[in-house]
């Protein structure tokens, strides 16, 4: 039986677990993937107080760090379900089993957007990409794509100019959500073609991804662009479903709360990218892990 029982090791839940073990409350960090979260996927930081310039993955580490030094437990599991058993103990359901504990944070992050293409699971790892960070390397001096029109797919397809011979960068509209300053350095690169106005609608190949067929959004002409890696950046969506019957979510499938990262649920917090928010950064997600934490050790007592 924990204290505290924080659901997802990112920036939010490693920060809650610093500020929860600084109390002197008995902290389980349960994370399903990479402890870390969506940010060991980003080579550089520039926009992290007091840090001048980090890899995802060092500033992810470090803070993994940070928090079992101070005594925090991490758990590789899923988070499955959750229920509530005498007023105050809550039980949590893993891929590894139950686990009990008086308050919970959720810091359950968000997860990539897929296109909904019919074989889209089958072409993931073979060709298909939702991490250019992670995957770029594979295909250097290749040619591929990356589709999306928001700051992840031009800092993707930056990056991938890099490595690869050719980055297309498809884009359903002609306008970009991304910065205008980092499109137009986009836009300088010489291995770098934009593809406006267009949607892929399938992809085909034979064991591999070989290429995509687009459809122009214009005028609906179809064509066949060849292509060896896709990389998939078309935003993020959260999974807190598991935890509907204790909070309420947004149409979206955020959890909604305020800056108090309190939820409908007494003892239950959330904190981070998973829930209602406008600006999702490591700041943002850092402050309500400090928040959450202090909310749930006011709460245990
Ligand atoms: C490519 C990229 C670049 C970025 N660059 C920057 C940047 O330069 N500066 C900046 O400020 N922000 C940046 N961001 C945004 C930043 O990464 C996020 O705002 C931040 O990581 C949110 O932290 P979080 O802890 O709320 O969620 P996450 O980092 O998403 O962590 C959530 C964790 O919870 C785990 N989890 C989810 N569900 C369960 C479950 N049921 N059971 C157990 N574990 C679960 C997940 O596996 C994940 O590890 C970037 C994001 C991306 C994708």
């Amino acid at each position: 039986m924990k204290d505290i029982i924080i659901v997802g090791g990112g920036t939010a839940g490693l920060t809650a677990a610093i500020y929860a073990r600084r109390a002197g409350k008995s902290v389980l960090v349960i994370e399903a993937d990479n402890c870390g979260g969506q940010i060991i996927n980003t080579p550089e930081i520039e926009n992290y107080p007091g840090i001048k310039n980090i890899s995802g993955l060092e500033f992810a580490n470090g803070l993994k760090d940070q928090a079992e030094s101070l005594g925090a437990v991490i758990e590789s599991a899923k988070v499955t379900g959750l229920d509530i058993k005498d007023g105050k103990v809550k039980t949590l359901h893993t891929t590894s089993g139950d686990r009990e504990c008086m308050a919970v944070i959720l810091a359950t992050g968000a997860k990539n957007r897929h296109l909904g293409l019919e074989n889209e699971e089958e072409f993931t790892g073979c060709g298909v990409s939702y991490c250019a960070t992670c995957d770029g390397a594979f295909f250097k001096d290749g040619v591929v794509a990356v589709n999306g029109g928001g700051n992840t797919a031009i800092e993707d397809a930056f990056f991938l100019s890099n490595y690869c011979s050719k980055v297309y960068l498809i884009h359903r509209r002609d306008a970009f959500r991304a910065d205008a300053k980092e499109v137009a350095k986009l836009k300088a690169k010489e291995n770098v073609e934009f593809i406006l106005n267009s949607t892929i609608t399938a992809l085909c190949g034979n064991g591999d991804l070989e290429y995509v067929e687009l459809e122009n959004t214009l005028d609906h002409r179809k064509s066949k662009l060849e292509i060896e890696g896709l990389f998939i950046a078309i935003g993020q969506t959260p999974d807190n479903k598991a935890f509907a019957d204790f909070v309420t979510l947004d149409e979206k499938g955020y959890i909604a709360a305020g800056e108090d990262c309190k939820t409908a649920t007494k003892g239950i917090f959330a904190a981070g990218d998973c829930r209602t928010k406008s600006v999702r950064q490591l700041t943002t997600a850092a402050a309500d892990g400090a928040v959450a934490a202090l909310a749930a050790i006011a709460y245990c007592g």
